[in-house]
């Protein structure tokens, strides 16, 4: 079932994903060698119930009905999404791909940056750059008249194009009032496939690219998902409104970037 959103509906999903991309930047303040991903996800926490929501991914099941014990997901190198933060100390050179979801007056946020910590090689800079940049290129599909296939192999051809691989078993999704709607969005497709894309329809568009090969598989925690060949993966998400002409962004990386900025002089 598909659920199109009302203008009021969007504005609401608006105020839930900025909320997002504030806790990300928060968490970005901190972020560098020495720094554990459970003292991201504490100050994630508290930061996101200090402003009235709820961290959505605290307590969410997996399919085995275990609830995921954190309130964001710290995917660290190897690790493409669902990382249970720890307290093993990030090291110059990895990345960490955030997951953050809030809910605030009944309305959900979802977005995803990778972070370098401290300085990474050219080859995983060009794969953040990549990875990200075929998140706008699927967001540039996403307008009132286009079909879902279209956002899907923007994403899949971007990726593929600059050999690396696109993880299969993961997807971006529906999003208003629950975190997980119809439809699924998938990061691989073909164009003029799928549903007709409608004024109001809200999705995350999330591609999870990796260095190497596609194939993942599931940690014994039941819940982190890591590539079988051990090379990294980067993980960009934006909730996003579909509209004529051009789709509405209802996440922001703004103030995540302004803050990598800052820390760079
Ligand atoms: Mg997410
Ligand atoms: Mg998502």
């Amino acid at each position: 079932m598909i659920y199109l959103k009302t203008d009021d509906e969007v504005e609401l999903l608006r105020e839930a994903n900025l909320l997002v991309g504030k806790t990300l930047a928060e968490l970005a303040k901190i972020i560098k060698p020495g720094v554990t991903t459970r003292q991201l996800d504490v100050l994630a926490e508290t930061f996101i119930r200090d402003h009235g929501a709820v961290p959505t991914f605290k307590h969410f099941p997996n399919p085995y009905g275990e609830p995921f014990p954190a309130s964001i997901c710290t995917s660290v190198n190897e690790q493409v999404v669902h990382g249970i933060p720890n307290d093993v100390p990030l090291k110059n050179g990895d990345i960490v791909s955030i997951d953050c979801g809030t809910k605030l007056n009944g309305f959900c946020g979802d977005s995803c940056y990778t972070f370098a910590v401290g300085e990474i090689s050219d080859a995983v800079k060009a794969l953040l750059k990549t990875t990200k940049e075929a998140l706008y290129k699927g967001i540039e599909q996403a307008i009132v008249g286009h079909r879902l296939g279209d956002i899907s192999y923007a994403v899949q051809n971007h990726c593929e194009s600059h050999g690396y691989g696109v993880v299969r078993e993961f997807v971006g999704h529906g999003i208003g009032k629950d975190m997980h709607e119809d439809p699924q969005v998938p990061n691989f497709g073909k164009r003029g496939n799928g549903i007709m894309l409608k004024n109001g329809l809200c999705i995350a568009i999330e591609p999870m690219i990796t260095l190497g090969r596609k194939e993942v598989y599931m940690q014994p925690d039941k819940w982190g998902i890591v590539t079988r060949d051990s090379k990294v993966a980067a993980h960009f998400e934006h909730t996003i409104c579909v509209r004529k002409g051009k789709a509405d962004i209802l996440s922001s990386f703004k103030e995540i970037e302004d803050i990598i900025q800052e820390k760079s002089f």
